[in-house]
C-alpha cells in the first residue's frame, strides 16, 4: 500500500505532483525495488554528497529545499524509550565541504536529521536519547522514502 507524504510545491512551476524527495547515499542498483522506484519516480538519487536541497521537480528539472520538511507530519516512537521528541530521520551520504557543509551541519545541530554515513542502511530513524538507530515500517522517513 502506498502511503501519502506531505510534499512541497515546486517554487518554479507550483506543481506538486512532479516533486519527489532526493535520496542521498549509495544505493544498490541491482535491487529490483530500487530500480522500480526510480522508474516510477518515487524519488531521485542525489549522489553520495549531501546537499541542502531535499526535493526535485521532474517538470523543471530543478532541485530545491523546503524548510517545511522540518515539521514532519509524523515521527515514529523510539522502540527503546517510547519518546518521539528525541527521534530524527537518518540522512545518508557524504557531507560536502564549504558552504554546503555549514548548512548541513547546522541542520544536523537543529536536530532536523542525523547523518548516517555514506552507505544507505536499514535504519531510517535515530533516537538521541538512546543513541541508537531503528526503522519503523509504519512511518516513512523523508530521506529514506524508497522503502
Ligand atoms: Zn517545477
Ligand atoms: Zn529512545
Amino acid at each position: 500500500m502506498e502511503r501519502a507524504m506531505a510534499k512541497p510545491n515546486c517554487p518554479q512551476c507550483s506543481s506538486q505532483e512532479n516533486v519527489v524527495p532526493i535520496l542521498y547515499g549509495l544505493v544498490d542498483f541491482e535491487d529490483a525495488q530500487i530500480k522500480k522506484d526510480l522508474e516510477t519516480r518515487k524519488y531521485v538519487l542525489g549522489g553520495c554528497v549531501v546537499l541542502k536541497e531535499n526535493w526535485y521537480c521532474y517538470r523543471c528539472e530543478f532541485s530545491f529545499s523546503d524548510p517545511s520538511i522540518k515539521s514532519l507530519p509524523t515521527k515514529p516512537k523510539c522502540p527503546g524509550c517510547s519518546s518521539k521528541l528525541d527521534v530524527v530521520p537518518i540522512l545518508y551520504g557524504y557531507v560536502p565541504l564549504g558552504d554546503e557543509k555549514d548548512v548541513v551541519q547546522e541542520r544536523e545541530k537543529n536536530r532536523e536529521f542525523i547523518l548516517g554515513g555514506r552507505v544507505v542502511q536499514e535504519e531510517e530513524w535515530y533516537c538521541h536519547r538512546c543513541e541508537s538507530g531503528f526503522s519503523d515500517a509504519s512511518v516513512k522517513s523523508p530521506y529514506n522514502y524508497w522503502r
